[in-house]
């Protein structure tokens, strides 16, 4: 298995996307867990931007020991030495250089010509070098570089000293084939390169950030750049948790590895948005709330007979709690049965039969039944079958010639007491009246099932 450098940006491209900035003490807690995530690089900031990136590059320098901290740095000399400021307590520091390399970005950003560009990438590069031994070079845009350009100005930072070439899709342009390519290119026409890293660096504008980093990978590059949670500049970088668990769940398909402890990732998630503020999409891959949760009738009975069935990885496996069956309308008997159970229930077929029938006309109304509910559900049936009871012990002392009486039994059809017509249940949208009308019949579990399908 090919041994892949997962480098995270979190603190740097992660932080500076709207809504994620973090301030020193919380960068630090952040990079502690980082470190016990396993990622091989941690990227702490970007030092010349602001008093507060410096310091939290120097504080994360000094504690974090085990992973290598880079630097950002703009290529010219007050970025790359303010950069080495921060970094140089660091026990393996990296200082990450960037320039621009599409023409486009020359003309209108940085209204310098191509040979200049080449001349001010390779002084910044040995600049760098100069300071540190590990030194990365960014050609920011370089999926819209011209490929040619592109791999001149690689072989000229490889042969000034730096040790890893990272290709940024800096405006997430790129297609997985289109990328794949253009790596190749690059190893094939860059002397010397076969003596660096080479990298991917994957924004999602087009929701391939994880397909185009995984191309690149299979391409050649040994290290991806990728944040927790996907956050990152406009739709966000390439998702850590995503790139690591495809490699992890189809080692068939994707021969590497990482030193990902993949049980740490979902914690790394909740710690990142507890301390932005920043919730995950509830449908997000690997650890969005709904991630492992199963609510069609059909799919909840295959999990609960063998989670095999609709789960390609443990919840387990990525660091949640448990897997989370959703009663909801498409919810079958099975689940519901067990959920009853969990909560103290055990009904027979008939009498599981009842409560599902009251359940899914209550589903229907409040979309997601959660355990309350449930056991308002539970008790106002219970009532209900006790005063029926009642009534019969009553009725037993009356002649049973009487003709009304035997139309009127309560058990007669599925007639529904005083008590549970009105019973309300409270849910998160406030009081919801118990339905007065009894439910279609649901009597066998092909029902169910059609509920999923
Ligand atoms: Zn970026």
């Amino acid at each position: 298995m090919e041994r892949i450098t997962i480098f995270d940006t979190t603190l740097r491209d992660g932080e500076q996307s709207p809504g994620c900035s973090m301030n020193v003490p919380e960068k630090l807690r952040m990079a502690h867990h980082l470190d016990c995530l396993g990622v091989d690089v941690i990227e702490a900031g970007f030092p010349i931007a602001s008093e507060g990136d410096f310091a939290a590059v120097q504080a994360i320098a000094a504690v974090v020991r085990r992973p290598i901290i880079a630097g950002l740095a703009r290529a010219c000399s007050k970025d790359i030495e303010r950069a080495w400021q921060a970094l140089q307590g660091a026990a393996r520091p990296r200082i990450h250089v960037f320039l621009a390399t599409s023409d486009i970005h020359l003309k209108y950003k940085l209204r310098i010509s191509r040979q200049q560009c080449l001349e001010q990438a390779i002084e910044a590069v040995s600049l760098a070098k100069s300071f540190c031994d590990d030194v990365e070079f960014s050609p920011e845009d370089a999926t819209r570089t011209d490929p040619k350009f592109l791999c001149q100005v690689v072989e000229a930072v490889v042969a000034a000293g730096a040790t890893t070439v990272n290709i940024p899709d800096t405006v997430g342009y790129t297609t997985p084939v289109e990328f794949g390519e253009l790596i190749c290119t690059i190893r094939e026409n860059v002397r010397g390169i076969e003596n660096v890293t080479i990298s991917a660096h994957c924004h999602d504008d087009l929701g391939l950030a994880v397909a185009n980093s995984l191309a690149a990978i299979a391409a050649g590059a040994r290290q991806v750049e990728c944040t927790i949670n996907g956050i990152g500049e406009r739709a966000g970088n390439a998702s850590l948790e995503e790139i690591v668990m495809a490699m992890r769940v189809r080692p068939d398909r994707l021969a590497y590895e990482t030193e990902i402890v993949s049980e740490e990732l979902f914690p790394a998630s909740q710690m990142l948005s507890e301390i932005t503020g920043v919730a995950v999409q509830p449908n997000k891959a690997i650890i969005g709330r709904n991630a492992f949760a199963h609510e069609a009738g059909i799919h909840q009975d295959g999990m609960l007979k063998n989670p095999l069935t609709y789960e390609i990885m443990t919840p387990q496996s990525v660091g949640v709690p448990d897997s989370k069956l959703v009663l909801g309308k498409h919810s079958g008997r099975h689940a519901l049965g067990l959920r009853c159970e969990q909560l103290g229930h055990q009904f027979d077929r008939h009498q599981l039969d009842e409560v599902y029938r009251h359940f899914v006309v209550l589903a229907d109304q409040i979309k997601h039944v959660e355990d309350v509910h449930l056991l308002e559900l539970i008790s106002a049936i219970q009532k209900d079958r006790a005063a029926a009871a009642d009534d019969r012990a009553r009725m037993k002392s009356i002649p049973l010639d009487v003709p009304a009486f035997s139309a009127a039994r309560p058990e007669s059809g599925h007639g529904h007491s005083k008590l549970l017509r009105s019973m309300s249940v409270s849910s998160g949208a406030g009081h919801v009246s118990f339905p007065l009308n009894p439910m279609a019949e649901h009597h066998n579990d092909q029902e169910d099932y059609l509920w999923g399908v």
